[in-house]
């Protein structure tokens, strides 16, 4: 049987409805959401993540800003402008777009973000948090993947979850994640033996590695979960997953298109952890953890 379609596009849209609602409760309190965006240099995709990010803010009345800096400012400088949104009370959340110039260290900038503003949820504060199982804000691909993985109504516990790619933005948290929903995760990389004998045991199968259509029917268990994390732009200019779509979908039980699937449900995170930010915030002196 083939296939529903985890149409992350409709989801993203629920949810968001009911974070404008809470956005405009919140700003009759007297408290506007802020998120303030920094983009280094003119990466393409870049440019246009951060587009999707500020006109999604504006959709919902999160006050948004982008900071556009040129491809050769210096890290100092960078790091002097987080330090100053570090201390602004308006800006709630604070938002790198990664890559960044080779002569800047991603690693000095995420730590330069103070652990309550880092909506992205990289910080290693926020990271370490999420390991041992502390709040923390979770970062937003791997949350979006778990909230639709929820939405087929399968639950997690005891179910065996496989995920391809071991990146820090995606495939470690999202193990964690599945893990703490009482999933058996098993992880695969580029190293792993026997890659399709691994994924044949999956009921949920996370795929995060960046390379197009690599995963093919051969590698699904019938009636699994199918996330697709990939995005891979084609000579044509097509968008395609990690994922072949039109043969999984014949077997898969559920399975997410590239675009329309995890993509927007990363989008969401952001707007969530921004209004939890600045809720957290709004409860310190001066908005901000001296
Ligand atoms: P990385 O390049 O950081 O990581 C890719 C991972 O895939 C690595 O762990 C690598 O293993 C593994 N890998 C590479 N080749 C193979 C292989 N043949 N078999 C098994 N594993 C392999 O990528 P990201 O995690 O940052 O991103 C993954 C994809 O997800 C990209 O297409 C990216 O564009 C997309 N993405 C989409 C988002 C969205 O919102 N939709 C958000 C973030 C990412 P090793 O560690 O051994 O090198």
């Amino acid at each position: 049987m083939a296939a529903t379609i985890l149409d992350g596009k409709e989801v993203a849209k629920s949810i968001r409805a009911e974070m404008t609602n809470e956005v405009e409760n919140l700003k009759k309190q007297g408290l506007t959401p802020g998120l303030t965006v920094i983009l280094v240099g003119e990466d393409p995709a870049s440019h246009s993540y951060v587009k999707a990010k500020e006109k999604a803010c504006q959709e919902i009345g999160i006050q948004s800003e982008v900071i556009r800096m040129d491809a050769s400012i210096s890290q100092k400088e960078l790091l002097e402008t987080i330090e100053r949104l570090n201390q602004n009370p308006n800006v709630h959340g604070i938002l790198v777009q990664l890559p960044l110039p080779s002569h800047i260290s991603e690693h000095a900038v995420i730590e330069a973000i103070r652990p309550e503003k880092d909506v992205d949820g990289f910080h290693p504060i926020n990271v370490g948090n999420l390991v041992i199982g502390q709040e923390a804000f979770l970062p937003c691909t791997p949350h979006g993947i778990v909230e639709l993985i929820k939405r087929t109504g399968t639950r997690l516990d005891g179910k065996h979850a496989v995920v391809i790619g071991r990146s820090n933005i995606v495939g470690k948290p999202v193990a964690l994640l599945l893990q703490q929903e009482n999933a058996t995760v098993t992880m695969c990389h580029s190293r792993t033996k026997n890659l399709e004998q691994l994924t044949r045991q999956a009921d949920i199968l996370v795929v995060a590695v960046g390379k197009a259509h690599m995963i093919g029917k051969e590698h699904v268990n019938p009636g699994a979960v199918v996330i697709d994390v990939g995005v891979n732009r084609m000579d044509s200019g097509k968008l395609v997953g990690d994922v072949k779509f039109d043969e999984v979908k014949e077997i898969a039980g559920f399975i997410t298109p590239v675009p329309g699937g995890v993509g927007p449900m990363t989008i969401t995170m952001l707007l969530k952890n921004t209004i939890e930010a600045a809720k957290k915030q709004a409860l310190l002196p001066n908005g901000v953890k001296g």
